[in-house]
C-alpha cells in the first residue's frame, strides 16, 4: 500500500483546483478505504471550483484545503474494524447523503433529508483522488454488470429516478413534462421512457443537449429560449386540452417555474428539483397550486435506499441505456479539461466522467468505441 496518491484538492478560496500528492486517508473504525475506478463532476463540483458565493458561504475558507468530488466507482481496499456491511473487495458506489441515524427524518424513512445531514465532497474530503475514505453507512454495492463510467453516475441518475417515480411510482400510461436540459433532465427522460411514461416533453435551450434529450425518448422537444413555438398551449394541444399530468422542474428559473405550473393539469403531480435562481421565487400559488388540486413534491437526495435498488435494477438488466448522457471520458489528472467543458456555453457536454487510473480509463475509452460501432451498425 503506498502512502501517497494524487488528488484534485481546492486549496485557496480562489478560481480553480489543483492536482497534488497528498497522504492516503486513514479511516475510521466506521469507514472503508475505496480505490476509485471512476468518479464524475457534478454541478455542485463546479460550483466549488469556480468557488461562487454558494461554495464560499457552504464551506468557506477554513475547511480548505478539500479535495472535490463526491460521485463515484470503486473496489474497497480497507475496512474498519467496526464495518459488517462491506467487505474487502468489494466493488461500491456511495450514497453522498450521510445521516445522523437519530432525528426524525431518519428514524422514519426520510434518511436522505436529515436535519444533521453532511454531504460527502462538500463537509468532507471527496472521491477525485486514487483513494476516498467513506463511511460504511452510505456504501452501496454494486452489481459487477454496470461498469464504473455508469455506477459512478447512480447518484445523479437516483435524483432523476426519484423524481420521475415520485413518492407514489404511478407513472405508467401517464404523459410527463420535464423543465430542463442539463445532465439529470436528460437521466429522467431516459428514465421516464423505461418506466413507461407514455408521452415526455422535454424544455431545454441548448441543441447538444436536446439531441441527447431526443435519443434518450423524448417525444417533444421545445425550446425555452425560442419564441416560435408557445410552450404550454403546446403541452395543452399535446394531451386532449389538459396539460401534463407530472412536471419535473429541473431548471429552477422564473420561466421554468412560471411555465410548469401553467402545463400542470389539475390534480398533477409538480416536482421540484431546479433550485431557484432567485430566492425567495415568486410562483401563482392560487392558479398553480390551490385551485388545481395540484400535490408538489419537492426532491432532495435519493430515497435511501429504494432509489438505490430501482437505479441498479434499470442499469443492470441493460433496460436503461444512459451511453448517450455520458459524453466525455477524461484521465483525471486531466481534471481541467473535464471542468472547461462542463462550464462551456452554449453546453457541449452532458455527463464527464474522471478515472484515477489509466488502465481503467483505456478500459472505458475501448468500451465507448465498441458502443458506437455497434450503434452505428443498428443504423
Ligand atoms: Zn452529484
Ligand atoms: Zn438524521
Amino acid at each position: 500500500m503506498p502512502e501517497k496518491m494524487q488528488a484534485v484538492v481546492k486549496t485557496n478560496p480562489v478560481p480553480g483546483a489543483e492536482w497534488l500528492s497528498v497522504g492516503i486517508p486513514r479511516i475510521a473504525p466506521d469507514q472503508v478505504l475505496v480505490k476509485v475506478k471512476a468518479t464524475s463532476i457534478c454541478g455542485t463540483d463546479v460550483h466549488i471550483y469556480k468557488w461562487d458565493p454558494w461554495s464560499e458561504g457552504r464551506i468557506g475558507k477554513k475547511n480548505l484545503p478539500q479535495i472535490l468530488g463526491h460521485e463515484v466507482a470503486g473496489e474497497v481496499v480497507e475496512a474498519g474494524s467496526q464495518v459488517k456491511k462491506v467487505k474487502v473487495g468489494d466493488y461500491i458506489s456511495a450514497e453522498t447523503h450521510i445521516p445522523c441515524h437519530r432525528c426524525i427524518q431518519c428514524l422514519t424513512g426520510q434518511e436522505h433529508i436529515c436535519a444533521n445531514l453532511s454531504i460527502l465532497g462538500v463537509d468532507c474530503n471527496g472521491a477525485f483522488a486514487e483513494y476516498f475514505a467513506v463511511p460504511e453507512s452510505v456504501c452501496w454495492v454494486n452489481d459487477e454488470a454496470i461498469s464504473p463510467e455508469f455506477a459512478t453516475v447512480q447518484e445523479p441518475l437516483g435524483n432523476a429516478t426519484y423524481a420521475v417515480l415520485g413518492e407514489d411510482y404511478d407513472v405508467a400510461g401517464r404523459n410527463m413534462a420535464i423543465i430542463g436540459d442539463a445532465p439529470i433532465a436528460l437521466f429522467a427522460v431516459g428514465v421516464a421512457r423505461v418506466c413507461g411514461v407514455t408521452s415526455i416533453f422535454l424544455v431545454g435551450k441548448y441543441d447538444f443537449n436536446m439531441d441527447i434529450g431526443r435519443r434518450m425518448g423524448a417525444d417533444h422537444p421545445l425550446y425555452a429560449n425560442r419564441e416560435d413555438v408557445n410552450r404550454v398551449q403546446y403541452v395543452m394541444d399535446h394531451t386532449y386540452g389538459y396539460g401534463a399530468d407530472i412536471v419535473l422542474d429541473m431548471a429552477g428559473s422564473p420561466q421554468a417555474l412560471d411555465e410548469g405550473f401553467k402545463m400542470l393539469r389539475k390534480g398533477g403531480r409538480f416536482t421540484a428539483f431546479g433550485v431557484a435562481s432567485v430566492s425567495p421565487t415568486p410562483i401563482d400559488y392560487n392558479n398553480g397550486i390551490v385551485f388545481k388540486g395540484a400535490q408538489v413534491h419537492g426532491i432532495n437526495g435519493r430515497k435511501m435506499y429504494d432509489t438505490w435498488f430501482r437505479v441498479r435494477n434499470l442499469l443492470a438488466s441493460g433496460r436503461l441505456d444512459i451511453t448517450p448522457v455520458i459524453t466525455h471520458l477524461y484521465p483525471l489528472e486531466e481534471y481541467e479539461k473535464g471542468f472547461a467543458v462542463m462550464m462551456q456555453r452554449p453546453r457541449t457536454s452532458a455527463k464527464v466522467v474522471l478515472f484515477p487510473d489509466r488502465g481503467e480509463y483505456g478500459k472505458a475509452k475501448a468500451r465507448r468505441v465498441k458502443e458506437k460501432t455497434s450503434s452505428a451498425r443498428r443504423g
